[in-house]
């Protein structure tokens, strides 16, 4: 089971969490920080070295409470290939190592008599339980296998935007009524789950596919997600037509003289099939140009910065600082275990903050909680501590007692968090299965 509730902490459904500092991320830190939780929402933030008289209390002692993680962009199904496809400078390389995985899978389940889509749901549960250790409590999840991973995540307790992902381009075109009908499909959908739409990138979909994802989720109010302007060679997909895409389309038997070039940058195609809005997440994002931010915040999409996996692809320095600047929401994604070492948000915000001081690690903060809350239509709800919000909350130890800056002290040390509460409740720790 991952992440299992606490019976020992629902007393009455109310209680303190206490800390040497509670940073609530919507105003300045608060030292002997404490937070009143009642039915699952955050009360009242107090200073107080004191007990509480009115009920039960959690005292972390030398520690930080800070909002829950938010991972904008990651593939919980995908845990299972931890270690298995190593990224490299190659991209198109390694999608091809990743499809030839999938093939094993596929392989070693049919021969076990097993169905391949409850292994994929196997997996994301374990990445469910991994990114609550990690304290993470909300995540923008792109799925291929939505009915069996969408069931196996829709019980709680992380918050997932499930994003069905839709793949559909040359041979394989036919196949978009379908894989937008699955995508769609809200059977699942829970109090912790609701679902989403991801056309998967520009060399895997043609304009009127991605059009029609828009659309559709434009009718429902869904939200998107895409990925775009990841590579070098994605932009010399969409203005000429050519290079690395081109050649592993051709390879995979999928490319066929129907395929338009539409001979626009990846940020110029997506905003003219409509995918930027206020509703769509960008992930990655790492070879937009300047030109191309400036459309992104015109039309307030959000971009999740995926730190680690865009180092390990050796890609140029991302412009990420250069979009907050003009304005773009930007939040952080782990991406999945296929290309990033952990699911862990804090693991992002560390590494930035060891390449770079230019940025405050309040700041850094901000893009993994409530700024991908944000991304992800749930900005009112989580991802700052602040009354009347959902008590989402994760506590990481402090070095010392961290007094002279606990956000900076947190940052510089390699202490995991010690405690995950969801809506109110702080999560059993549970090894994997
Ligand atoms: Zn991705």
């Amino acid at each position: 089971m991952a992440g299992g509730r606490n019976s020992s902490h629902r007393l009455d459904n109310r209680m303190w969490v206490r800390a040497r500092y509670v940073v609530p991320l919507c105003g300045p830190p608060i030292k002997h920080g404490a937070i009143r939780i009642e039915r699952g929402r955050i009360r009242e933030i107090i200073s107080s070295k004191k007990k509480p008289a009115d009920g039960p209390d959690v005292d972390f002692g030398s520690a930080v409470v800070l909002p829950g993680f938010v991972n904008a962009h990651t593939h919980l199904e995908l845990t299972h290939l931890a270690g298995r496809v190593m990224p490299g400078a190659d991209f198109t390389d390694w999608l091809r190592r990743l499809m030839r995985e999938f093939s094993a899978d596929a392989r070693l389940a049919e021969s076990a008599g097993e169905c391949v889509e409850d292994r994929f749901a196997a997996s994301a549960m374990e990445g469910m339980r991994l990114s609550l250790a990690a304290g993470v409590t909300l995540v923008g999840d792109v799925t291929s296998h939505c009915a069996a991973v969408r069931e196996a995540l829709s019980h709680g307790p992380l918050r997932v935007v499930s994003f069905g992902e839709v793949i559909a381009i040359g041979a394989i075109r036919g196949r978009l009524a379908d894989r937008l009908q699955i995508a769609l499909d809200a059977s699942s959908v829970s109090e912790t789950l609701s679902i989403g739409v991801s056309p998967h990138a520009p060399y895997t979909m043609e304009s009127d596919g991605i059009s029609t994802c828009v659309e559709m989720a434009g009718e429902r109010g869904l939200p998107m997600c895409m990925h775009l302007g990841e590579t070098r060679d994605e932009v010399e997909f969409t203005l000429e037509g050519t290079g690395a895409f081109r050649a592993y389309l051709e390879g995979m038997g999928l490319y066929d003289s129907l395929i338009q070039c539409p001979k626009l940058s990846p940020g110029s195609y997506a905003d003219r099939c409509g995918v930027l809005s206020a509703r769509t997440v960008l992930a990655h994002g790492n070879y937009l140009s300047d030109a191309e931010v400036e459309l992104v915040a015109l039309r307030g999409a959000h971009v999740a910065y995926c730190p680690r996996t865009h180092a390990a692809f050796g890609h140029e320095a991302h412009p990420y600082e250069k979009m907050l600047a003009a304005g773009v929401n930007v939040c952080i994604g782990t991406d999945s275990l296929a290309s990033n070492p952990s699911l862990s948000v804090l693991d992002e915000i560390r590494f930035v903050r060891r390449g770079s001081d230019s940025i405050e690690g309040v700041a850094l903060l901000e893009m993994g909680t409530i700024r991908g809350a944000r991304a992800l239509g749930m900005g009112d709800e989580c991802g700052t501590i602040e009354v009347g919000k959902r008590a989402d909350l994760c506590v990481v130890p402090l070095d010392g007692d961290g007094a002279s800056d606990p956000v900076e002290n947190m940052l510089a040390s390699t202490h995991a968090p010690i405690a995950t509460f969801v809506g109110g409740e702080r999560l059993k720790r549970t090894r994997s299965a």
